[in-house]
């Protein structure tokens, strides 16, 4: 099979769906090749959580492209449904990072003064630093433990699971080709993508094959070098509404059940679930809400960040072999707006912005 397209997307994540989404918008011809059941996935493991708080310490590009992601939220959720009649559940209601302990308060007050004193006053974001009453009057279920938290007007959350359907049903309803079970095996010039499917031609192509990307970058003369980073999360049966706000280890879905989260791990590509992860993180979610401690699990289940060795996005286009493009980050749903919405036009002009420049891979060279 030889099927052409005006740009190729590698990978049907949250990733690799928003850009291919944002590309269509922009009037090109997409095909995305996904690998299938057997890759990895974060984009259906992952907590939902439209985040803004406590990211780009270090890298105020981070921060600043995170917050401009998180503006264009609403605009993004609304077109989504408009095209494909599919609520994604986004509520951008304002978010709580509890707290257990005092010092780690006084941490996070430090780090989030940092992260805004380095920002521009566009991008900046505005916290709070909440004592325990603040925090109750906002949630008013938290437990005796919880010693305050720190709160922004931007954070919010949205149904992962749906926003994926949401981008493939639109992507598909635009005559968006999407080819599964079509693991990309070699990239030659050109480009000409090799698969198990056949071969493909485009005059571009997206890397946004997820933990995939670190090896097919080379063969497009990029580096991206990421690593799993296991998180291990779980779900309650249905409450009524009582979680009026997220938190970014506990939060309730549109649905009703409670989301709770997460681990970080060093397992490799092992994305099972251990019994003594699993209880140190609902012991700590029965700290922050004791009337958990009655509710019962549903499921649970790993999953496998895409981590860079920052933490930091990673946006590239190869000098080598111009019109290849490199895309991967480990907050694909918060910033599956700025994916879609700047990242993608971006792309099909064929240039990435000198403020991308960041977000270079280069910034890990050693020599
Ligand atoms: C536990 C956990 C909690 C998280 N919580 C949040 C959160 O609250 N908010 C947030 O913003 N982010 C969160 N994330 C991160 C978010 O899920 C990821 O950033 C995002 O899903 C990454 O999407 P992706 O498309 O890059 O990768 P993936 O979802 O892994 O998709 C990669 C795709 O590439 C395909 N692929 C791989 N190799 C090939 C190949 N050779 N050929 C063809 N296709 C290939 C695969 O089939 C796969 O579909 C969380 C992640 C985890 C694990």
């Amino acid at each position: 099979m030889r099927m052409t397209a005006d740009v190729i997307v590698i990978g049907g994540g949250l990733v690799g769906m928003a850009i291919a989404t944002g590309l269509q918008r922009e009037g090109a011809d997409v095909l995305v090749l996904d690998e299938g059941d057997v890759a990895h996935r974060a984009s259906r493991g992952n907590f939902g959580l439209v985040w803004v708080q406590g990211k780009g310490a270090g890298m105020p590009a981070y921060a600043g492209w995170t917050r401009r992601s998180a503006d264009l939220w609403p605009g993004f959720a609304d077109r989504l449904k408009q095209e494909t009649g599919i609520d994604v559940g986004y509520r951008k209601v304002g978010g709580i990072d509890i707290a257990l302990d005092e010092a780690d308060l006084d941490e996070r007050r430090g780090k989030l003064a940092a992260i805004a004193a380095a920002a521009p006053a566009e991008t900046r974001v505005d916290f709070e630093i909440l004592d325990r009453n603040g925090v109750r009057d906002i949630l008013p279920d938290v437990g005796p433990e919880v010693v305050g938290g720190s709160w922004t007007a931007h954070d919010g959350h949205v149904s992962p699971l749906l926003l994926l359907r949401a981008l493939v049903t639109g992507f598909r309803n635009d005559g968006g080709r999407i080819e599964t079970e079509a693991s990309v095996e070699r990239i030659a010039k050109g480009f000409s993508v090799m698969t198990a499917k056949g071969s493909f031609l485009a005059g571009r192509i997206v890397l946004a094959a997820g933990l995939g990307s670190a090896r097919l970058a080379p063969m497009v003369g990029l580096s991206v070098p990421v690593r799993p980073q296991r998180g291990q999360v779980m779900i309650t049966e249905r409450q009524a509404p009582r979680l009026h706000h997220p938190t970014n280890w506990v939060r309730q879905t549109v649905e009703g059940t409670i989301q709770i989260g997460d681990s970080h791990e060093e397992a490799g590509f092992d994305d099972g679930v251990t019994t003594p992860v699993l209880r140190d993180i609902a012991r700590r979610a029965v700290r922050a809400f004791p009337f958990l401690d009655g509710v019962r699990i549903l499921r649970c289940w790993g999953a496998l960040r895409v981590m860079s060795p920052d933490g930091c996005p990673i946006y590239r286009q190869s000098e080598t072999m111009p019109g290849a493009f490199a895309a991967t980050c480990h907050s694909g749903v918060t910033l599956a707006a700025a994916h879609a919405g700047l990242l993608a036009p971006m792309i099909a002009r064929g240039t990435l912005d000198p403020s991308m420049e960041p977000f270079s891979p280069t910034r890990f060279d050693t020599s």
